[in-house]
Parts: C-alpha cells; structure tokens; sequence
C-alpha cells in the first residue's frame, strides 16, 4: 500500500519536475569510475548504484531513456525529461522501464512490484500494491498496452500482474519454470509471452511461434521483443545473439564481436523493421531500420546484477565457541559424517576468523544489493551457533541461488601465505554443478589477487586452486559454489590485513568482481 501512494506523490512530483526542469541530468563519466566506486557511490536517498537496467526508445528511435538502479533516468537525443524516483527511498532496485505509446512519458518498475509514472504515463496500481510477490523473485519487466491504457509486470518467478486495460490470460509461474523469467512482451491483441533465461517461451493468450531454448544458447537469454502486429518475436542472448520467430525478421546480431558490456534486452522499432540491441552500459547497438545511436555520455564501468540470487555464506559463527555440543554433532556431508560446525582460527592478537568471515560477507552483500542482487545471508549477525554446514548448504540450494559463496580466513602454517579457492568433488548432490562451481572458482581468483593484492597460497592449493571431497558446504550443493580461504591468518603479514577494514572492504569489492564476471560475463 505504502508503495501505491509513492508511486502517485511519484506523478505529483513529475507534474512538478515537468514544471522547474529544463531537461538536463547530469551524466556519468564513466570511464573514470572504478567499478567500487559505482557501488559507493548509491544513490543518497536510497541503497542503489547508478547501474544501468533498461533502455526505452523515444517513438522517433532517434533518443531513449537509460533508466538505472538507483531511480535514474537519463534522457539521450531527443527523449525528453519527465522525472524520476531517484530522491525516493526504493523498497528495490529499480528494474525496467517502458516508455508510453505516445512517448510523452514512461513508467519506471521496481523489483518490489512497484510502479512510478511520468509524463502522460498513468498509474493503474502495483504488485507491491496487490501482492503475490515471493521472497527474491523480484518483478523484472514490465510491458504497456498497445494504447497505454494498462500494463502488465512480470515477475522472475513468471507471477504475472495485470493492471488498466491489460487482462491477465495466466501465467508461467503454476508450472515452476526451471529457468528465471527475465521479461515478457504482448501482442496489440492484449495477449502475451514470458521468456526465461534458457530461451524457453510461454504463451497467453497469444500465439507460440518457437523458442531458442532447443538451440542451445551459449550464454543466456536476457530479454524479448514483439513485432508491431504481434505475429512474431526476438529473443536476445547476453552475448548479442538474436533468435527470431514468427514475423519476426532477423537483421544481424551483436555478437559477431565481443560487446564492451553484456546485453540486456532488445526493443522493436515502430514498424517492425529493425531493432536496438540493448547494453547494460546504458548503449544501444542498431539492426534493421534502427536509427543508428551514439553512445552518448552514459558508459557505465559497473553492470546490474537485478534478477541475480547470490547466497553469501561467512562460515562459523561467534557463538560457536561456546557450544561445543551443538557444533560437535555430526551430520551427513552427502559422502560421510561431519562435524555441524567448526570455531574458525584467528590471529595472534585474538581478530577471530568468524567476525571476519562475518564482516567480509556483510559488505559483500551491502555492494551486490546495491548493484540490484537479491542476495540470502546464512547467518545475518556474528553472536550466533551454526547454522551446520549442512543447513548452510541447503540455504542456498533452497534460494534457487545463481551462486554461492562461502566466506573463509585459513590457520595454515605461521611462513605461509595467500589465498586459496576451494572447489567440490562431484559426489551425487553435486552432480550438476561440478563445473558451474570451476567457473566460479576461476572468475573469483581472477578478480581475489589483483583486487586485494593477495597473492595465492604458497604452501596450499595448485595456483590457488584446491578440490576438496569432505566439506558438507560443497558436497551437499546444488547450486554453483565454492569457499574461498581468504587470507592465513596465523601468517602475520597476511594477519594484518585481515584486521585491517580497509584491506575487508577490498576483499568484498573483490569477490563482488569475481561473482560479477560468473554471473554477467564481464567483472
Ligand atoms: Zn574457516
């Protein structure tokens, strides 16, 4: 309800804003911002970057808007300035944009379900207003009817929200959909589809005309486009790649060469010839009878992570010391019994490794939500017992996550130094996500190092790398995951970094690049 009443003090505002503003918003220089930075630098008024998350085309296509997490709009060649939340405190990120059929305004959705409305942009009410929504399946896409006069939302989970004159036909959401439903499009009719990030499509009310899903796309699916008419569509991968259906003509792709940042959705021109690959830099490439659009000011050095599950898993726990009992049960790892949990090591001067772990993993999540991630701690304070390493495990298998990270500080050799990154053994449980959880394992020690200036281990591990077959946190996953021993931290050197704040905010700053490479394939 409280989200109802912003989004229409939004439209009061934007009357305002149409009133004192001359247009103009001020524009990141990206290329001076380093990627921390960005995260830093979240909006005053709420926890969000100034991350890119959807594009919408002016009705000329010789402008669009570039809406960001943190409640942005920054308008480009011709598209005109009509407001913005980014003064409002969001309940989430912001997560797309859609301009009206006459492009004289444009709605803005949050990932709470919210709607904020600008310019000749009606409001018709909200998920957040309505409901439904489940914990970390944010809304994602949003699209208008073809005369403005409703809407409909889209969640990840494919819970479909119908407003105005939009009517609600069903949704993705009954038949438990394997694959994120990343956006959706509709027919002039009032029908439409959900697409999912392994390219499978649903269809209400509309016509099924084929899916990428059978073609087996590299990378994933991150958005869809309907034809003017609604007999055809594109589906767009995060590496540029156009797939075609129906009416839908396929007039080149974007990834015939490596993008400076992945793709994040595709829009029709007006009639259907041609489309604007959208980059989640806040660019656009041209296709077809696409005007042809600079990349303007806006070249962000930080990409969103919206949509994205991420488990943050700072092991051991404070209060682990004083229950031996508890954490000395043993519990099955998925290929034998183990201890629910261990107390962790600390340094010379008493620094534990659990209020490290802890710290490390809270600014951890503080940057990856702000860059839009919905992000599940396994422990959210360090006074605690536990939770066991099975129970860990089973977190962020039951979050659905798309990565899983479990935060560690070894106690090696007091003449040893440097970080190791712990990988699973395929045992069963993990079957499926052996090499999901190498791939993570590589993108954050390639980020680990030269972020925090750790070298890898010398005496652990082969290049930072080391497989382990008895740790229920990885044996028992079914999600992409691994542990990283962050520092040893009975070295001293390697001690004094840990006990250092600053050293922690570059540790986080640094996992943060190496689950942003995993999981947008740019760091
Ligand atoms: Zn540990």
């Amino acid at each position: 309800m409280i989200r109802s009443f912003l989004a229409v003090a939004a439209v009061v505002l934007a009357v305002v804003l149409l009133l004192t503003s001359s247009g103009a918003r001020p524009k990141a220089t990206g290329d001076s911002l380093a990627r921390a930075a960005v995260a830093a630098a979240a909006s005053p008024a709420n926890a969000y970057a100034a991350v890119p998350v959807g594009v919408a085309l002016t009705r000329t296509g010789r402008g669009f808007w570039v809406a960001e997490a943190n409640g942005d709009v920054i308008p480009e060649g011709d598209a005109v300035f009509y407001g913005d939340p980014a003064s409002v405190n969001l309940a989430g990120p912001i997560t797309s944009i859609v301009a009206t059929p006459s492009g004289h305004g444009y709605w803005l959705l949050e990932g709470n379900g919210g709607v904020f409305s600008y310019g000749d942009a009606h409001f018709y009410s909200s998920a957040a207003a309505a409901g439904g929504l489940e914990p970390n399946q944010p809304t994602l896409d949003m699209v208008s009817t073809a005369t403005g006069n409703g809407y409909w939302l889209v969640s990840r989970d494919g819970g479909v929200w119908s407003f105005g004159g939009a009517a609600f036909h069903g949704s993705a959401r009954p038949l438990h959909p394997p694959s994120a439903i990343v956006g959706m499009a509709a027919t002039p009719g009032g029908g439409y589809w959900e697409v999912a990030r392994n390219g499978g499509i649903y269809s209400f009310g509309a016509a099924f005309h084929g899916s990428a899903g059978p073609l087996d796309p590299k990378t994933p699916i991150v958005g869809m486009a309907a034809t003017p008419d609604g007999g055809g569509y594109w589906e767009v991968e995060r590496n540029g790649g156009i797939y075609s259906f129906g009416d839908a003509v396929f007039h080149g792709s974007a990834a015939t060469a490596p993008l400076p940042a992945p793709a994040i959705g595709v829009v029709s021109t007006a009639n259907g010839g041609g489309y604007w690959v959208v980059l989640a830099n806040g660019t656009v490439r041209s296709f077809g009878n696409a005007t042809p659009l600079p990349s303007a000011g806006l070249v962000s050095s930080a990409f969103s992570l919206v949509g994205e599950i991420i488990t943050v898993d700072p092991g051991h726990n404070g209060g682990n010391r004083y229950d031996p009992s508890y954490i000395n049960q043993l519990v099955w790892n998925g290929r034998e019994y183990e201890t629910c949990d261990t107390t962790g090591t600390e340094t010379a001067a008493g620094y534990t490794e659990a209020a490290f772990n802890f710290d490390v993993g809270t600014r951890l999540a503080t940057i990856l939500r702000s860059f839009g991630a919905s992000v599940v701690m396994t422990r959210t304070n360090n006074t605690g017992v536990g939770p066991c390493v099975n129970v860990r495990a089973a977190i962020g298998n039951n979050a659905g996550s798309d990565a899983d990270l479990f935060i560690h500080a070894d106690g090696g050799p007091p003449g040893g130094r440097g970080f190791t990154v712990l990988l699973p053994v395929a045992d069963g449980p993990n079957d499926g996500v052996i090499g999901s959880s190498l791939q993570l394992g590589l993108d954050v020690r390639s980020e680990f190092g030269p972020g925090t200036g750790e070298p890898v281990s010398d005496y652990y591990g082969v290049d930072g790398l080391q497989p382990r077959d008895d740790l229920g946190g990885l044996n028992l996953t079914t999600v992409p995951k691994i542990l990283i021993e962050c520092a040893n931290m009975t070295n001293p050197t390697d001690a004094a970094l840990t006990e250092n704040p600053a050293w922690r905010q570059l540790a986080a700053s640094s996992l943060e690049r190496g689950l942003s490479l995993f999981l947008t394939g740019v760091a």
